[in-house]
């Protein structure tokens, strides 16, 4: 675990303590943003914060990110993905939140454990440390000792970093969020005014009828945070009308905000012109200005973020894709999936257009109605019995009809299934995954549990996490596609292709091409006789940037592109 590492690395280093505390110079040098939220949830926190990374990169600073998420559970791993949306995986393997996926897709961090902290796992520390007794008989409480703990994550990611941007989750006023608002109060005093700003990202609501926005929900959420000490340098008023110079000032009055610290953040048309909205407000220019960071860029370029803002506004073509998968109700399920098919949309100039089919409705007698008008179909990734043959349906319909197919994970999983059903002649081809429990006698279990998964009892942050290398078979249209012998790409699943079943799949047309040679894994099948026909156990998805859009969903939208031509 690189965070603990870290830590215990700090405790026996002789770095240079600064005079006013015992923090090593290192971390003083630093320069901490904390962005909290306000008035309602789901403002994009996460986005303003990935926004202003993005911002002060382009500036030329090094920017790390990281979130704190005020839930008991150690990380949201077991969560179902309708409570908490998408399980963001990192390179080293850690199920994250959603926010993740932001940052790394608006900046070049490559996130870590240490990047994601739950309320779950300071205490799950905080304990370990008292029955250890580290606490030498002290009584242990919120303040000083999770609080503490809590400074340390920062200052974990801190170390080599130029700014650290920190966003708080949960919204202003939440029980939860307390013991984390009062970290950062703290963190102002041990690092100094000069180092540290409080960005408060808040709701400035349009009333329709008034025809006016109103100002009092923001007014209310910054009294509650002075409440607790924290006086914000800096509101982001999101809203869906712009704001105006009065109602900045106005704000700015009731809340000590200088009026130009008011940055309007009014609706964008797509995401990745919040930091053009942001910029066009001077926001990164002043933060830099009152942090006194060194100004490396005088005028940073925001040239690749335009170039993909006016893609989006005026594609040159549309495509539809159909994703058919359980969590259809919720696009956040499936956050990073639908990113990284708006990339690959970038990439080829086009409007992907995204359809949703809940798989449960796909049957013989509805999958051709349901799909026959889309030019693409992806099975994304999943979890259990339900809607998983509707999937299958869906998959065989793609097989046959010659429509492009993309499988990730659950999605391969299937393609597996299917092939091994409809096309090597085993009926009876199924997932372990679905026979849990059943003591049905022989099957044929085309995707099987991995090894090391047989014994494993507790559910969380047990499966095969993070990034693994994959051999890419030579003349195979993957390596077409990465222009690469080797990949790494991320993992999150317990199951896997049978080996048993590797020659019967070659053999009827159905090729591996993509192994983990340490592990003898197939990670990659691609179909021959079909144009574009590809399922990949990893999840390609969390690797997609705007800027940097991943080959195997440019190259999607390519076929799915042809099939609308052809
Ligand atoms: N449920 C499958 C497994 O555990 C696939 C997981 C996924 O799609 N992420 O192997």
């Amino acid at each position: 675990m690189p965070g603990k590492a870290r830590r215990a690395k700090k405790a026996t280093s002789k770095a240079t303590v600064h005079k006013s505390s015992r923090l090593p110079t290192k971390v003083l040098e630093t320069k901490y943003i904390f962005v909290t939220g306000g008035v309602v949830s789901s403002i994009g926190k996460g986005l303003t914060a990935a926004s202003l990374g993005a911002l002060l990169e382009a500036r030329g600073h090094k920017v790390s990110m990281m979130e704190f998420d005020p839930y008991l559970n150690v990380d949201p791993g077991t969560m179902s993905p309708f409570q908490h949306g998408e399980v963001y995986v990192t390179e080293d393997g850690a199920e994250t939140d959603l926010d993740l996926g932001h940052y790394e897709r608006f900046t070049s961090m490559v996130a870590s454990r240490a990047n994601s902290v739950t309320t779950g796992q300071i205490y799950e520390q905080v304990i370990a440390k008292e029955r250890r007794g580290d606490y030498l008989g002290g009584t242990v409480q919120v303040i000083p000792h999770i609080t503490d703990e809590i400074k340390s994550r920062i200052f974990d990611v801190a170390q080599g970093a130029e700014v650290v941007i920190v966003e708080i989750g949960g919204t202003v006023g939440d029980i939860e969020s307390l013991p984390f608002l009062e970290a950062i109060r703290q963190m102002r005093v041990d690092v100094g005014h000069e180092h540290c700003i409080f960005v408060h990202v808040t709701y400035v609501p349009y009333i329709r009828v008034a025809g006016e926005l109103k100002s009092k929900p923001t007014q209310h959420s910054v009294k509650e945070l002075r409440e607790i000490g924290i006086q914000p340098d800096f509101l982001i008023c999101r809203s869906e009308v712009p704001i105006d110079h009065n109602l900045k000032s106005k704000i700015g009055l009731f809340c000590s905000v200088r009026p130009e610290n008011v940055i309007a953040a009014v609706d964008a048309s797509t995401i990745y012109e919040v930091p053009l909205v942001l910029s066009n407000e001077r926001f990164d220019e002043k933060v830099v200005g009152r942090l006194g960071l060194h100004r490396e860029i005088a005028t940073p370029s925001l040239d690749g973020w335009q170039r993909i803002v006016n893609v989006l506004k005026e594609p040159k073509q549309e495509v539809t894709i159909g994703i058919v998968g359980k969590y259809v109700d919720l696009t956040e399920s499936y956050k990073s999936l639908n990113e990284a098919i708006v990339h690959g949309g970038i990439a080829n100039n086009t409007k992907v257009k995204i359809e949703y089919i809940d798989s449960e409705t796909v049957e013989k007698s509805t999958v051709a109605s349901l799909l026959s008008h889309v030019q693409g179909i992806l099975v994304p990734g999943g979890f259990g019995e339900r809607g998983a043959e509707g999937k299958v349906l869906a998959i065989q319909f793609a097989r046959e009809q010659q429509i492009p197919f993309f499988g990730i994970c659950f999605g391969m999983q299937l393609a597996a299934v299917e092939f091994a059903r409809h096309v090597c002649g085993i009926p009876d081809a199924t997932s372990r995954e679905f026979a849990l429990g059943l003591k049905r006698g022989v099957r044929n279990f085309v995707i099987d549990f991995m090894e090391e998964q047989k014994n494993i009892k507790d559910l969380g942050g047990t499966m095969r996490l993070g990034a693994y290398d994959c051999h890419l078979q030579s003349n195979s249209l993957v390596r077409t596609i990465y222009g690469a012998d080797m990949i790494r790409e991320r993992h999150r699943h317990r199951y896997e292709f049978n080996n048993k079943y590797r020659g019967l799949f070659e053999k009827h047309g159905m090729n591996l091409s993509g192994i983990c040679r340490d592990r003898d894994l197939v990670e990659i099948l691609e179909l021959r006789d079909h144009p574009w026909f590809i399922g990949v156990q990893f999840h390609p998805e969390f690797k997609s940037k705007p800027l940097i859009p991943h080959p195997l969903f440019t190259s999607f939208v390519q076929a799915a592109l042809q099939a609308r031509k052809g």
